[in-house]
């Protein structure tokens, strides 16, 4: 791919020439990221090139070389020797997106081997790890022969990437977060994809969320994010679509990290809500078909393979179904003013509430309540009677309903308009 820096070039200039609207070369590229990767570079000189690109954004030529030498900064996994075709699936994030826990281990029944590399949650967003880590004894760091292991076994693995897949994206990722400088495209787009490259996975299914919940609400700006990241994953060598779907309200009822769980196990069960199954399957048949598997995602789900392959990837990982799951120990509902049909329920209100009650972090090392979080006891287009429960808050800490409570203001009404169905799926990029 890129070849090293070899030039030393001067931080202030790259600064000035991106602030003027200048094009970086490739080398410049490469040298202020390996550079500052080393600690040459500073934080403060890092975040003014950082808010230029927001401003200036990355050309073609640009972005080819920052994603490639954030790829480039760390290992690269070798996952050649697992004997099945590798395919994964990223979410840019949404509320309530407990998909992951359902794919893994369905891919893996189909016959594919997921490699599901990920995160921990910040801000009002669910990271898939904080979700695993609600089941009893469940391990999250694995070795790299771990990983490749449970490729091997169980077809899928969910853990969390290790220091040394782009190391690069760790440091920009947590400056960008208290700079300002996450909503830039060309960013988020270098940061995903230079991490699911390095991950070795051959084939790559991105869900680009639509909507509140979303880090880039509209589709227009989500639509050039799917197209940046596919054009970005193809130039690797790694075959890639992208689905925009709908996160105006919260994808299923559950949101928070042990209700997540046991939602997902619903759907693995053949069950759960017909939104969240809908964008699964949708995922589900993409991954299927780059993977080149010829099974029906949906008639394995209704087999029950995709429920015993779970269990072997739980299992593998030290994790105990069998063990209760942490429950809150207080639920508050919010009830119904009136009889009608629930016309709205906004996916950010409903994640920042969440948040608030204990299930999401303020700062990457704050712990997370595994019982805390709301459910959605009714959805938008669903009737309510006068009095009816529609949210539960559910937190181990009475004092933070209040705040949770705050948050849910104006976030939902009841009316007397049907409701039209949401379309989940807005679009294919591929
Ligand atoms: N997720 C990432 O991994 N990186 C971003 O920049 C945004 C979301």
């Amino acid at each position: 791919m890129s070849s090293p820096a070899t030039t030393a070039y001067d931080a202030v200039d790259v600064i000035r020439a991106k602030r003027d609207g200048g094009e970086l070369t490739g080398e410049q590229v490469r040298w202020v990221l390996a550079a500052y990767t080393r600690g040459d570079v500073a934080d403060y000189q890092m975040a003014a090139l950082l808010m230029a690109i927001v401003w200036r954004g990355l050309a073609p030529a640009e972005l080819a070389a920052w994603a490639g030498a954030m790829t480039d900064s760390g290992e690269r996994l070798d996952l050649s020797g697992v004997g099945r075709p590798t395919v994964d699936k990223h979410s840019t994030g949404g509320v309530g997106d407990k998909t992951s826990l359902v794919l893994a281990p369905l891919l893996a029944a189909c016959g594919a081997a997921v490699p599901q590399l990920s995160g921990r949650g910040l801000g009002h967003t669910g990271g898939t790890l904080d979700k695993m880590e609600a089941i009893a004894g469940w391990r999250a760091q694995l070795s790299n022969a771990e990983v490749v292991g449970a490729l091997r076994t169980v077809g899928a693995v969910i853990a969390a990437a290790g220091a040394g897949l782009a190391p690069a994206d760790r440091l920009l990722y947590a400056l960008r977060d208290v700079t300002g400088t996450v909503e830039s495209v060309p960013l988020i787009a270098s940061s995903i994809m230079s991490k699911k490259i390095a991950e070795g996975t051959a084939s790559l299914v991105l869900d680009v969320k639509v909507g509140s919940g979303a880090f880039l609400p509209s589709v227009d700006a989500a639509r050039l994010l799917a197209r940046t990241m596919v054009d970005l994953g193809a130039a690797a060598g790694v075959s890639t679509v992208g689905l925009l779907t709908d996160m105006s309200t919260p994808l299923g009822r559950a949101c928070g990290n042990g209700l997540e769980v046991d939602e997902a196990e619903e759907v693995l069960a053949g069950g759960g809500p017909a939104d969240l199954v809908e964008v699964t399957l949708a995922l589900a048949r993409e991954m299927a078909s780059l993977a080149g598997v010829a099974a029906d995602p949906a008639d394995v789900l209704r087999s029950g393979r995709a429920m015993d392959a779970w269990r072997a990837l739980v299992a593998v990982q030290g994790g105990d179904l069998s063990a209760p799951r942490a429950r809150a120990s207080t639920v508050q509902h919010v009830l119904a003013p009136r009889a009608g049909v629930l016309q709205s329920l906004d996916a950010r209100a409903v994640g920042v509430a969440a948040w608030r009650l204990g299930a999401g972090r303020a700062r990457k090392e704050d712990p997370v309540s595994a019982g805390a979080g709301v459910v959605c006891l009714r959805k938008p287009g669903e009737p309510v009677t006068a009095g009816e429960p529609l949210l539960a808050l559910h937190t181990d800490e009475p004092r933070r309903l209040e705040r949770a409570l705050e948050a849910l203001t104006g976030a939902w009404s009841v009316g007397d308009d049907p409701v039209p169905p949401r379309r989940m799926v807005i679009d294919r990029v591929a």
